[in-house]
């Protein structure tokens, strides 16, 4: 756009664009100036559909319009009624005349759809007089009046924002006068009655008369589209989409056609395929004698498009080739609106149809199958984290729709899980034993809790983030979580929740719906996932062509089983401390903590050894000929303790000592804010014998499994180091322990094992060359990077992150998605200092934006050799590598 001396944005050189069978002016325009609708409407006229001819007024327009404070550009209307003079002879109707008028319906089109989000008026142009000529005209003064009324009604709540109620009110009593019940009952003199009923209302509301001059009527309708693009419901519509960068909406100004004609008219929406399952089957349904609004909102019941032919065949046959049409020309499943006017067909609108993540799959996959798309455009296609769709249980869309949500969480493990509340991880234990299904409800859970979430259907917490302890672990397991959800108050003593002045307790159902983070109440039905062909098709095509490699953070046999299912090609993060919370160890790591030396120390570790040994054997199996990384001890000794004084009782029942002694313990180790505190490497310099055992647990199991002729590939990780003499110390210690072991073990071949460390505090990332002189590789543990980058806490950050979201001081979670400004500075610094020291370095990522597309695409960027990620996400990871490969946009992934 150009600019004025002044530096003020000058009126746009060209505000109006035509298409119909005179002209089409916006072809090859895009959506930025024509907004998607208006692009369709054009790109549909000149393939030779039947489209209503109309104009397009630009979302440059509405951009002036703001800047203007809300004031047209001058010269709009002018050349609006410039266009509107073409529109006429190419129709032989006159806007505005009294006789047989042309009307319009005004609708409004951004860039990116936003369904139900902006306003539209149907009729404009019918006045007292206009009615009247139509009524003759058509022979039809019922259809006349009914347009005319719906006109009052629209206008009325679009540009003078008027109470809909006031209008129905108006109605009921008119029905009431002609004792009918339905709308479509009452006779023409009725509908003619209610004009007159409406035209007070308005009067009544707005303190002016209905306006008579159509074009009076249209520039108000223009300024309302406008102002609907900035109303609360829109811009937060924006918000939770992302949708940025905008300059404002599109007008969409279209003669009319009408589905409210009698019995041989109709209007209807369809999708070119199923959206639910992406079927190749035309799918939609419409109404005979209606207006657009009524399908939408659900006055009436559609018929399923399938039943057309019983109607009208010839109307359905036509549908039908306007699929094939549609598809040819955009080679995607379109959405798309038609009306029938007495027998003719007519394309109001198109635009790519939003579909399932299963739908999706198959939609891409059928159509490289038909010819219309090739394999990369397949990938391309199907967005990553859809993929979750597929993976994991999920609610009946149905009884989704008429659940009652009550509350709004973070969705921080997807899928759907229905139970009775449970308070704490004993209560779910018990309960889930005796064959209940509970949630697990907590403000935010801790390791102490693994057991009861492992054996809960879901869990559900108030102020937890994206990668909290609950989100982390859920993720990791594919169970159903919400964190978060902070409008929830819960009072673990009285056994009950508050919400919205309600309460709930043990006997109460809800259901958690980990993919968008509601809480509804009772119970919601719910459909087991399908693993189909198509998906396993999709996701070979998907691995010719990413760079990246896929890992996955992964604890036990079962879950690396799982992952490798989904096509992980090794463990990227294997966190031990998980092994110690299962029953028949966490005596011994509790009592390990409570000794008072080093040689009760050894005694207790060495009673944990064979399990470790054990697991990690189970792990290299199902990994075989895959690396496998795993990390010496992490979290701060004092979470493998109780804290509470019954459970502190019964510990030192268990270990035969005093209850003061366990709870002396638990108070010394306890931490204001643990995540900085004596975990990580720290815990190996203080107490070496850890990682001594672990490492022999390690090496002895890769021994066994050689011997049967099982191929470990073991990695040793070293987390949270801050300094390279951390690493040089305790890589010593980790190679005297390996030599030691096979010394022990008799072992003599090959045993390559890999020592690397985590890169996960900043000055790690500064000093990454330093460090690398002690590593085999890196991998970036950007949980704890992006809490100590913004310095906010993972476990409590759900306490204020909404208010950062919704005040867009944040635009993502940073916990959920990399903040590639900040945090990826640290991680390309990493990667480039570290490879400048050792120029083959292996770098990897194992925090959870291993499995966030986006994050992915910067991951690749920063030249990482893998991601990793949990099992459920696998999949979503692969695909996500293979189209940053084919050059797929950050900003879509
Ligand atoms: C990390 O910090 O990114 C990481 C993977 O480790 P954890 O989440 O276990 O601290
Ligand atoms: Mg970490």
């Amino acid at each position: 756009m150009a600019k004025t001396a002044r530096g003020q944005a000058a009126k746009p050189a060209k505000m109006v664009y035509y298409f119909g069978k005179t002209k089409t002016e916006g072809k090859g325009l895009g959506k930025p100036l024509l907004g998607g609708k208006g692009v369709n409407l054009a790109e549909m006229t000149s393939i030779g559909l039947p489209v209503p001819p109309g104009f397009t007024i630009t979302t440059e327009v509405c951009d002036q319009y703001y800047k203007a404070g809300k004031k047209l550009p001058a010269g709009l209307m002018d050349e609006v009624h410039q266009t509107i003079a073409i529109l006429e002879k190419e129709l032989g109707k006159k806007f505005g005349d009294d006789e047989n008028p042309l009307l319009f319906s005004v609708r409004s089109g951004a860039a990116v759809s936003m369904p139900g989000m902006m306003n539209t008026i149907l009729n404009l142009g019918l006045n007292d007089a206009a009615t009247e000529g139509l009524a003759n005209a058509t022979k039809n003064p019922r259809f006349a009046y009914d347009a005319y009324r719906r006109l009052i009604n629209m206008f009325g709540d679009v540009v003078m924002e008027m109470d809909h109620h006031q209008f129905e009110t108006a109605f009921d009593k008119i029905k009431q006068k002609y004792k009918v019940t339905e709308d479509t009952d009452v006779p023409a003199e009725g509908l003619k009655d209610l004009c007159d009923a409406y035209k007070a209302v308005f009067k009544k509301h707005t303190g002016q008369e209905f306006p008579q001059d159509p074009y009076r009527q249209l520039e108000l309708a223009i300024e309302a589209v406008f102002g609907s693009w900035n109303t609360n419901r829109a811009v937060r519509y924006r918000q939770i989409e992302n949708i940025r960068g905008l300059l404002g909406t599109a007008v969409n100004v279209q003669s009319m056609v009408y589905g409210n004609m009698g019995d041989d008219s109709g209007t209807g929406v369809a999708f070119t395929r199923n959206p639910n399952t992406g079927e190749n089957k035309f799918f939609g349904e419409f109404l005979i004698n209606a207006q657009g609004e009524d399908v939408v909102a659900g006055i009436r019941t559609p018929l399923p498009v399938a039943e057309m032919p019983k109607w009208n065949k010839e109307i359905h046959k036509e549908l039908l080739e306007v699929k094939e049409t549609l598809e040819t020309h955009y080679k995607e499943m379109q959405d798309i609106e038609f009306t029938i006017e007495r027998g003719k067909l007519f394309m109001l609108q198109t635009r790519t149809g939003k579909r399932t993540g299963v739908a999706a799959v198959k939609i891409a996959v059928d159509m490289v199958k038909e010819g219309l798309i090739d394999e990369k455009t397949a990938v391309l296609r199907v967005p990553a984290n859809d993929l979750t769709q597929l993976l994991l249980p999920s609610f009946k869309t149905t009884a989704r729709n008429a659940a009652d949500v009550l509350a709004r969480g973070l969705p921080a493990s997807p899928g759907a899980a229905v139970g009775k509340l449970a308070f704490t991880a004993e209560e779910v234990k018990e309960r889930a034993a005796a064959g209940e299904k509970v949630i697990l409800v907590r403000r935010e859970t801790s390791p102490e809790d693994v057991e009861g979430m492992h054996a809960a259907a879901g869990i559900l917490t108030s102020t937890g983030g994206m990668t909290s302890h609950a989100a982390v672990v859920a993720r990791g397991w594919g169970k159903c979580c919400v964190a978060g959800a902070g409008e929830i108050s819960i009072n673990e003593k009285a056994k009950k929740i508050t919400v919205g002045g309600k309460s709930f307790g043990v006997k109460d159902t809800i259901s958690l719906d980990g993919t968008t983070g509601e809480v509804m109440v009772g119970e919601v039905e719910t459909q087991e996932p399908t693993l189909a062909g198509d998906f396993r098709k999709l996701m070979e095509w998907a691995d010719q062509y990413r760079r990246l490699r896929v890992r996955t953070n992964a604890d036990t046999p079962a879950d690396s089983k799982r992952a490798r299912d989904f096509g992980a090609e090794g463990i990227g993060l294997c966190r031990t401390e998980h092994m110690f919370f299962e029953s028949d160890r966490i005596m011994h790591i509790r009592s390990m903590i409570l000794a008072n030396n080093e040689d009760d120390r050894r005694k207790a570790l060495k009673k944990l050894l064979p399990f470790q040994r054990k697991d990690f054997e189970g792990i290299f199996k199902a990994m075989q000929g895959l690396p496998v990384t795993i990390r010496l001890l992490d979290p701060p000794l004092h979470e493998f303790l109780p804290h509470d004084a019954k459970a502190q009782k019964e510990m030192a029942e268990e270990l035969g000592i005093k209850p003061a002694e366990v709870k002396a313990r638990a108070e010394q180790l306890h931490e204001q804010n643990p995540m900085l505190g004596h975990r990580g490497c720290r815990l190996s310099v203080t107490y070496p014998e850890i990682l001594e055992m672990q490492v022999r647990a390690i090496v002895e199991a890769a021994i066994n499994c050689a011997k049967k002729g099982t191929a470990a590939e073991p990695e040793i990780m070293i987390p949270l180091v801050g300094t390279a003499a951390e690493l040089e110390l305790l890589r010593k210690q980790v190679e005297a322990t390996i030599e030691q072991t096979k010394k022990d073990k008799k072992h003599e071949g090959d045993l390559p094992i890999l020592i690397g460390t985590m890169i996960e505090i900043p000055r790690a990332a500064l000093t990454a060359d330093q460090i690398a002189e002690h590593a085999d590789f890196f991998s970036f543990g950007t949980n704890d990077l992006t809490q100590l980058t913004f310095g906010y806490s993972r476990d409590d950050v759900g306490t204020f992150l909404p208010d950062y979201l919704a005040q867009d001081i944040l635009h993502v979670d940073p916990f959920q998605s990399l903040d590639a400004t900040g945090v990826g500075q640290l991680v390309e610094m990493g990667v480039s200092k570290g490879r400048t020291e050792k120029q083959k370095l292996k770098c990897g990522i194992c925090g959870e934006h291993g499995g966030d597309p986006a994050s992915i695409h910067f991951c690749d960027g920063a030249g990482l050799d893998y991601v990793s990620c949990s099992p459920f996400r696998v999949p979503i990871a692969r695909l996500a590598a293979a189209q940053v490969a084919l050059g797929k946009k950050v900003s879509d992934m």
